[in-house]
């Protein structure tokens, strides 16, 4: 993403303008003004919803919002683009950074004057702190499942019809990465930027599955959108983490090598995955909560009884 001295922006200049450049995409070969820039990632998320066909005007979509950039920035690409876009609110309870990313993403919807909803773990179960400390699980799967759950739940009680995540291009390469280390497939085959609406579950979509960690912060920035720019302290030494900076280095060294990656597995993989896709007969509901589950009883509530007997 170097730019180099004096560049100009390639749509202004493609219309006879010659305002200067302030961001170069290496692996697309253009640079942009800052105007230019946030067209540009409108534009791709449009042409992304488009491609997976994930949702369309009519439907009423819930972002998971964490108070981070990808969200932030989603959630503003959805608004402008015209899309029916609220927001979800998972409130973690893990101190300093669950009480600045819950403000910051009060604050941003309040700019955009859409709703938030706040689901509060430590009302509905209990904080991920806690639940790491009585159950001999780590944080951050944990708190994936946990998550996942309460987002389902909420957004089908609100009366939403879509779930839309922040995870960006980076994020889905290191996913991949790991995947295809451990040779995954089950993951691999749930790897893709919409899960589809099956018993229980509402439809899960991905729009910055194509937009790189820096695209979406330059965004925000560009937007002037305040956020969260630590990560969640739990996430420390995950393996996700040294994975992108392996990434880093290979794009660095050819551009466009991530994009080229997981647009690949969706093209060339995902479809021999598809095709022996086990129809999953062997999910049901949940006995306890009536939530859609592999087992008899969902982990969501096994947590409970474990936290309850602790
Ligand atoms: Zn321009
Ligand atoms: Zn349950």
């Amino acid at each position: 993403m170097k730019l180099k001295r004096g560049s100009r922006c390639t749509v202004c200049r493609s219309k006879g303008e010659n305002k200067k450049a302030v961001v170069f995409l290496s692996h697309h070969r253009l640079a942009l003004c800052k105007e230019h820039f946030i067209t540009w990632f409108e534009n791709r998320v449009e042409r992304t919803i488009k491609e997976f066909r994930m949702f369309s005007r009519k439907d009423r979509i819930l972002v998971a919002v964490s108070g981070g950039k990808d969200s932030l920035s989603l959630w503003n690409a959805l608004v402008k683009l015209g899309y029916e876009a609220d927001g979800l609110y998972i409130n973690l309870g893990i101190g300093e950074y669950s009480e600045d990313s819950k403000r910051l993403s009060e604050d941003f919807a309040k700019r955009i004057n859409r709703n938030l909803h706040i689901v509060d773990l430590k009302e509905e179960i209990a904080s991920i702190p806690q639940i790491t400390e009585s159950v001999n699980k780590p944080a951050c799967s944990a708190c994936g499942s946990v998550k996942r759950y309460y987002m389902n739940k909420t957004a089908k009680e609100l009366g939403y019809n879509i779930i839309a995540t922040g995870h960006n291009l980076d994020d889905e390469v290191a996913v991949l990465f790991g995947n295809t280390l451990n040779w995954d497939i089950e993951y691999m085959r749930r790897q893709y930027p919409v899960l589809e609406e099956e018993s229980g579950f509402i439809r899960k979509v991905k729009p910055l599955c194509k937009i790189t960690e820096k695209e979406s912060a330059l965004y925000a920035v560009f937007n002037g959108i305040d956020y969260i720019e630590y990560e969640c302290p739990f996430s420390e030494g995950a393996s996700s983490i040294r994975y992108k900076e392996i990434w880093s280095q290979i794009e660095q060294q050819s551009p466009g090598s991530k994009l080229r990656f997981y647009t690949g597995f969706l093209k060339k993989m995902q479809p021999i995955l598809k095709e022996k896709e086990k129809r999953e007969s062997e999910l049901r509901t949940c006995v306890v909560c009536g939530e859609p589950s592999f087992n008899e009883i969902c982990s969501v509530c096994k947590l409970k009884q474990r936290l309850a007997q602790v």
